[in-house]
């Protein structure tokens, strides 16, 4: 078999594996990431839709939600899936977009992936505990298993990652920033209204439950 220089060159990259990965890495573009969240959303909805069916069979026994909580979501839906939904789709604010980082974008990949995992896993572990809002069940019972041994809200935990994921992908000074800020706005308006309502339910369980766990990062916070 003859080989002129040129095809000796390529044959030795074809072995260089990193200049390769690296060659793949750097093929994605700025809208395979906006599909990648795009893609990202759709999932989303697919994998809580069959427990948000079989939430609205459950007996509500209190409901400490209220107008405060349907604002919170609101604003929740509004950062993390209706601005950067607009902008998966048509690119729009794009005076905004910077400069587009592949590997920014496969860091997004990861930690949506992540995220989706999370969120399936813990709506599974939480079972018929779960709600949309902040509610009570007839016969509620405390989870403390699986991830609720580590992190008391593991939920939140995926949804702070669906955020990374969103400023990681959707690479534009609006769409993408404000995905975190919006989880911040839910996350820390919720987060101890939602734990003082388990402490006036289970009283010294969820006490000493709070003693054992953290919050949305294990051992950190
Ligand atoms: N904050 C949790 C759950 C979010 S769903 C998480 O991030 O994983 C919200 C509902 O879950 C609340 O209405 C509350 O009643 C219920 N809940 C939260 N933590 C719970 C636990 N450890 N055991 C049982 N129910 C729980």
């Amino acid at each position: 078999m003859r080989r002129n220089g040129v095809g000796r060159q390529v044959w030795r990259q074809s072995l260089f594996l990193p200049a390769r990965v690296w060659a793949t890495a750097s093929a994605m573009t700025a809208l395979a990431a906006r599909i990648a969240f795009l893609l990202g959303i759709v999932a989303w909805y697919v994998i809580r839709y069959p427990f948000q069916r079989r939430a609205r069979k459950m007996g509500v026994a209190r409901s400490a939600g209220g107008t405060r909580d349907r604002v919170l979501l609101i604003i929740a839906a509004l950062a993390q899936f209706l601005v950067p939904g607009i902008y998966g789709l048509t690119g729009w604010p794009s005076f905004a977009d910077y400069r587009f980082s592949p590997v920014q974008a496969w860091a997004g990949v990861l930690a949506m992936v992540a995220s989706l995992v999370l969120f399936r896993v813990t709506h599974k572990q939480l079972g018929r505990m779960w709600s949309v809002t902040l509610e009570m069940r007839e016969q509620h019972k405390l989870v403390t298993d699986g991830l609720y041994a580590y992190v008391r809200h593991p939920m939140y935990s995926s949804f702070a990652l669906f955020a990374l994921a969103q400023f990681l992908l959707l690479q534009n000074w609006i769409a993408g920033p404000v995905g975190p800020i919006g989880f911040g706005i839910l996350f820390f308006l919720r987060v101890s209204r939602e734990e003082r309502v388990m402490i006036e339910t289970f009283g010294d369980d969820y006490r000493d439950y709070m003693r054992r766990t953290a919050r949305i990062i294990p051992w950190i916070y």
